[in-house]
């Protein structure tokens, strides 16, 4: 504890990449004018944590350098050791899709990561869950409020009763009818409410709750095609008879969950999830390269992982296609930014409206500082396959599944390809989570794991201090998601019982 107190006082930068004229401050709080370091360094004003302080004299419009890539450039003069706040900060323009390098740079793939295994509920498909959840599917907002009532009722009548089950979740959502359901782009929200009712989570079971004048017919979205698990509230005599009927299809469904046991799987039966939200300029150093270590000895024991927000990776796309395993995957990867970037123009939208004003207050001066930094959760595996929005994942390996990095609609489509657990890093903070599968939570700074104890799983802040390392994290987190994963341990927002809506992401228009 006293080294830990002495580290904190003594002054802190991180510089990442040799080539840098930018550091950011460690030390909770901030550093005054005045503050020297160890290596002769001094402020010339004020810097907040997190924030960037000039290495270097740097001249008006000359590069400004972080990760080794160009971040912006000067407005005016920045003076060594001035704080480079985010207004003397002129961003660069996105890489240019059309002159990207492909499949160059293939990393080598890493040595196979044998013995590790979890406990996981084997479905009749092959697929395994990783929870025993009844998921009762909805095709249209209207059945939402009944539904809600009976979900209610089921959890508090139906569930103590089958103590194999872990929980029962509704898939509401606000599509289905006022909507051009034949329009292009319909396909994204209506391929995503499809498969997240075929997760592995329910164990082939299925329950649709439909309202009977819907554009979405419950037959399209209904899993295993069966008259038999649709239920139409138009059909029921009243209110009561809804529920009744509601309640008498849980519980032929519960019985059967109730039967489903844990055996030893393998890693490679795994779809993990990473994501960001709150992130501040520590994530890019601390948590995202942890959860990037964590995602290669997945990667390496044969799991899925799926890195996704489009928007957070636009900026840094050049370093990306050169990882493509081949060329296909390569021009996949450009064709999902190039959709983002035609899907923002349409909405007079463009990268800037990325990142938001905490981002900035966490020292994130714009996107492609972001970007730099959110790209770190790849880790430094080949990347093996695309996703478009919503898409099931059938490959191993690390593939990029393309979506929105809006925190509810990223995790709904990522469990939409079929995602056990989601591994999040926070840095500015937020008590996210999903009903479907587990959020681990990583914290990018000590000073929030410490205001959050209660919330927040793993806390990779002790990076930045030197008390640990990327790779010390990234095994933590590795062997925490296979305890989450067999049900020996619970995440914060699991054992609070946390989690957020669904959110459908939608680019068609509504009518
Ligand atoms: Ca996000």
């Amino acid at each position: 504890m006293e080294t830990k107190s002495m580290q904190a006082v003594e002054p802190l930068y991180i510089k990442v990449h040799e080539t840098d004229n930018v550091a950011i401050i460690v030390n909770t709080g901030g550093l005054d004018k005045g503050t020297h370091f160890p290596d002769g360094l001094e402020l010339k004003e004020r810097v907040p944590q997190g924030h960037k302080v000039a290495l270097t004299d740097i001249k008006e419009n000359e590069p400004i350098i972080r990760y080794g890539e160009v971040i912006g450039h000067a407005l005016k003069t920045i003076e060594k050791g001035s704080w480079v706040e985010e207004s003397l900060v002129k961003m660069p323009q996105s890489p240019e899709l059309s002159e990207l390098p492909l499949a160059t740079n293939i990393p080598k793939t890493l040595p196979p990561l044998e013995g590790y295994t979890f406990q996981g509920f084997r479905n009749e498909d092959g697929s395994v869950g990783t929870k025993n959840i009844l998921g009762i599917t909805t095709s249209v907002q209207c059945v939402v409020g009944v539904l809600d009532f009976v979900v209610n009722r089921i959890k508090k009548e139906l569930l103590p009763k089958y103590t194999n089950v872990d929980d029962v979740v509704a898939l509401t959502h606000n599509y289905g009818c006022g909507v051009a359901i034949n329009a292009p782009e319909a396909v994204i929200p209506i391929r995503t409410i499809q498969n997240l009712a075929k997760h592995p989570n329910f164990g082939g079971e299925a329950l649709v709750v439909g309202l009977g004048c819907e554009k979405l017919s419950p037959m399209r979205i209904n899993p295993n095609g069966k008259e038999s698990d649709i239920i139409s509230l138009q059909d029921q005599p009243g209110f009561a008879g809804m529920v009744q009927s509601i309640m008498e299809m849980a519980e032929e469904r519960l019985i059967k969950l109730n039967q489903r046991q844990r055996e030893t799987c393998s890693v490679s039966d795994l779809v993990i999830g990473t994501q960001c939200g709150g992130s501040d300029a520590f994530s890019g150093v601390t948590a995202n390269p942890a959860v990037g270590y964590a995602a290669d000895l997945l990667v390496r024991a044969g799991a899925t992982v799926l890195f996704s927000e489009v928007t957070e990776v636009r900026d840094a796309i050049h370093l990306l296609t050169p990882r493509a395993v081949n060329e296909e995957v390569g021009q996949a990867l450009i064709k999902e930014m190039d959709w983002y970037d035609q899907y923002l123009a349409l909405g007079g939208a463009d990268r800037s409206a990325n990142p938001s004003p905490g981002n900035k207050k966490g020292g994130l001066a714009n996107v492609v500082e972001k970007s730099l930094g959110s790209i770190a959760k790849s880790g430094r595996s080949p990347i093996s396959g695309v996703l478009a929005p919503g898409e099931k994942a059938t490959e191993k390996g690390l593939i990029f599944a393309a979506t929105p990095a809006s925190d509810f609609v990223c995790g709904t489509l990522q469990l939409a390809s079929g995602m056990h657990l989601q591994v999040f890093t926070t840095g500015r903070g937020t008590p996210y989570s999903l009903a479907m599968a587990p959020v681990i939570k990583v914290s990018t700074r000590n000073s929030l794991t410490e205001q959050w104890k209660d919330l927040i799983d793993i806390n990779a802040g002790t990076i930045a201090t030197g008390e640990a390392t990327i790779e010390e994290v990234g095994w933590e987190i590795f062997r925490f998601i296979l305890d989450v994963a067999s049900g020996h341990k619970k995440t914060w927002a699991e054992h609070w019982g946390l989690h957020n809506d669904l959110a459908l992401f939608n680019p068609a228009p509504i009518t």
